[in-house]
């Protein structure tokens, strides 16, 4: 073998519990065939209780990070060296970086999420409407303010947790932010220019109903939904026939992936081979 193949990895990964699902790895691996990148991204099931002795293991193993999900997007945050700007306003990572040894947390959900949006519209002054108040809302909710939007209405079925984002917006952002409760099918309300499911409802193989009334969608709106599997969701769908321009959500997924390897390896890479990856996945 000659001396100048390199055997070498660089370690990232995934860890979560479950990450059965998650299809992640598969986008990763192929982007970095794609461009020849000497790394190995690894989902791994981590239970909550062994987060502390994983994050050694990262530490030990010189890992250049890892993505963290559920139930770990919190739990990782005392365990860290730091955090960007996004992830301490939202208290929530999903992407740890080394940097310099130090090991750092960020969140690149809702900068993902805002990149894909950005593809069809400016953000700025817009009115902005979230169905849930959850992770994905959070981040998203918080980096749509922090790249303009002026109003955002967070609609959600308990009224504590959507009172609570509802006041980290207003607090923390320049954003202005109202709370309105679920209670049946929910009207939009005119004037509002971005709808977006951050919910569960949709995820494979759950059927339920998005609980939006068609009626008040118009075809000056932009809805999109978080939900990657299946990318076409029954609500995109319903609000496609209601001449509402759509977004789906393999862009988060793929962007908030490209982001990540950004933050890793400096490199910029093709979103098309990952979004492929995914369409192939999970047509
Ligand atoms: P959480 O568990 O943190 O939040 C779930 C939210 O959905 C809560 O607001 C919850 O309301 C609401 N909800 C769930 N079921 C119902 C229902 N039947 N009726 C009304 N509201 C409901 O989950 P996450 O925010 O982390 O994830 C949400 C979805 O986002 C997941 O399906 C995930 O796959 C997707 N996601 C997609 C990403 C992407 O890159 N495309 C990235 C991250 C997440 P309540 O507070 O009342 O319980």
């Amino acid at each position: 073998m000659s001396e100048r193949v390199n055997c070498k990895s660089i370690l990232i990964g995934n860890f979560g519990d479950p990450v059965w699902e998650n299809p992640t790895e598969f986008m990763m691996t192929a982007v970095f065939e794609h461009h020849d990148m000497k790394y190995r991204y690894i989902s791994t099931e981590v239970p909550a209780e062994s987060l502390k002795a994983a994050f050694e293991g990262v530490k030990a193993m010189n890992y250049k990070g890892f993505n963290c999900t559920l139930p770990h997007k919190q739990a990782i945050i005392p365990l860290l060296d730091g955090l960007g700007e996004s992830a301490e306003l939202m208290g929530a990572v999903n992407c740890v970086v080394e940097r310099d040894g130090k090991y750092i947390g960020e969140n690149t959900d809702g900068k993902g999420y805002t990149e894909s949006i950005k593809e069809i519209t400016d953000v700025k002054d817009k009115t902005v409407l979230i169905l849930g108040a959850g992770g994905a809302a959070r981040a998203i909710s918080v980096e749509m303010a922090l790249s303009g939007a002026s109003e955002i209405i967070i609609v959600n079925r308990t009224a504590e947790s959507g009172q609570e984002l509802v006041d980290l917006i207003n607090d923390k952002t320049p954003a202005h932010a109202t709370f309105h409760p679920l209670e049946g099918e929910y009207f939009i309300p005119g004037g509002t220019d971005i709808v977006i499911n951050a919910t569960n409802i949709g995820l494979y193989p759950d059927t339920t109903k998005v609980p939006i009334d068609l009626k008040s969608l118009n075809s000056d709106m932009i809805v999109s939904d978080v939900i990657p599997n299946p990318p076409q969701t029954q609500f995109l769908k319903d609000a496609k026939a209601e001449g509402c321009t759509t977004i789906d959500g393999l862009g988060m997924l793929v962007n908030q992936g490209r982001i990540a390897i950004k933050y890793w390896s400096g490199k910029d890479v093709d979103a098309s081979v990952m979004r492929k990856t995914l369409e192939d996945i999970f047509a």
